[in-house]
């Protein structure tokens, strides 16, 4: 038999660490502020688990629904920080009410009328929910394209270890009703040793998803260009490269599409270059605004921007292009009272199979380069007459 005493001083142990580990990388981290819940959650537990330790040495009245109170913090403020690391409100309100409610029915069960198996029911259902909405809160977070493997599993551990809280609460029921949960009894044993684990395995899932996190700021940073939102010029060369080759396996068309804003330089000079800016913005917002999802769409340098359009043939390409071209004709901006007018050109250029990019990139400049000679504010493919 596991002595139940010594494994609740394990557990005081192993969540300092988790709160320790969890401040430490908030400190380290200050947006993601979940890290900040976490390290709460983890220290009221060792709070509420130290008092649960000293048991039958101090008044149960006092001890037991204080004890009781922190723990189920634990679980609250565990839930507040997935909520928080899913940027999505803090449900003080239902928070503070569960945690109302557990200590009410636990003052009763321990002032009224002393009945453990009453208290425990009471603190297996509370857990229970909590970790059942943190669980589904990591499940439902984020598009699908996101890494969020460290997600899913912390999501598993919560869903994993409110079975064996239930599982304890239903053995618990049937049993022999126990004087107290320290008592040498199996399934308070089983159930003290599971949290060791259950704890260790969320730290560890919480500081993965923060790494993950991390991680997906950082491809953000070296692949999207931070003012239009669009690839960068390294990012879209290396989609597109595996582009060509999708499309050279599958035989499958592929058409490249340079666009220039029109007399940019002007915009510059005469509202300033924070107009600039707005105006790129902008322009990068209408042709978003148009692409299917599996459409690159790149910032090749300054006010130029690229296209790649898979499955496309020159006719399609040439058909978004116009449109494009009339929406930011169509669309001036407004930028602090003054109305400025933009045109943007565009060249049009196949991918052929067994090219390299490059290829398409020089005959895509040549097609705007007439664009440009011709009079700006138009459309021009590769190998078309004009
Ligand atoms: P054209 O119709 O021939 O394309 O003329 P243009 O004035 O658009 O072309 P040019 O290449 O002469 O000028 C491009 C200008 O774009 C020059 C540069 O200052 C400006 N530019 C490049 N990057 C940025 C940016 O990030 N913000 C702002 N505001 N301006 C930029
Ligand atoms: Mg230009
Ligand atoms: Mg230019």
């Amino acid at each position: 038999m596991l002595d139940t005493r010594t494994l609740v001083i394990a557990l005081v142990g192993i969540c300092l660490l988790l709160s320790a580990a969890s401040f430490l990388a908030w400190r380290v981290h200050r947006h993601i502020t979940a890290l900040a819940y976490w390290a709460g959650g983890a220290l009221v537990g060792a709070c509420g688990l130290a008092l649960i330790a000293l048991y039958g040495v101090w008044p149960a009245a006092l001890v037991v629904p204080l004890a009781n109170a922190l723990v189920a913090s634990t679980y609250v403020l565990n839930w507040f920080g997935v909520r928080s690391f899913a940027g999505r409100p803090i449900p003080w309100r239902s928070g503070l009410a569960v945690l109302a409610a557990m200590t009410a029915g636990n003052m009763w069960f321990v002032v009224i009328e002393n009945d453990v198996t009453a208290r425990i029911l009471i603190a297996s259902t509370g857990f229970c929910g909590l970790l059942l909405l943190a669980a589904l809160e990591l499940w439902r977070m984020e598009p699908a394209d996101r890494l969020r493997r460290a997600q899913r599993v912390t999501a598993m551990v919560f869903l994993l270890h409110a079975l064996f809280v239930a599982g304890r609460a239903v053995l618990t029921a049937w049993s022999e009703p126990v004087s107290s949960i320290l008592v040498p009894d199996p399934v308070q044993s089983a159930s003290f040793l599971e949290s060791i684990l259950a704890i260790t395995a969320w730290g560890f899932g919480f500081l993965s998803m923060t790494s993950e996190r991390l991680q997906a700021d950082l491809d953000r940073i070296a692949t999207i260009d931070p003012l239009t939102g669009a690839l960068n010029r390294r990012a879209f060369m290396s989609h597109a490269e595996r582009e060509l080759l999708r499309a050279q396996r599958s035989g499958a068309p592929l058409t490249l599409l340079l666009l220039d804003l029109d007399r940019f330089k002007r915009v510059n000079d005469t509202f300033g270059h924070l107009a600039g800016d707005a105006l790129l913005r902008r322009f990068s917002e209408i042709v978003s605004a148009r692409l299917r999802r599996t459409d690159l769409f790149g910032r090749y340098g300054g006010e130029e921007f690229c296209l790649l359009l898979p499955d496309t043939d020159q006719i399609g390409a040439a058909a978004l292009a116009e449109a494009l071209r009339r929406d930011v004709a169509a669309r001036p901006l407004d930028f602090q009272g003054q109305e400025i007018a933009a045109t943007v050109s565009i060249g049009i250029a196949a991918c052929h199979g067994g090219e390299p990019l490059d290829a398409a990139l020089a005959a895509a400049d040549r097609a705007l380069y007439r664009a440009k000679h011709n009079g700006r504010n138009q459309v021009i493919a590769a190998g078309a007459a004009g």
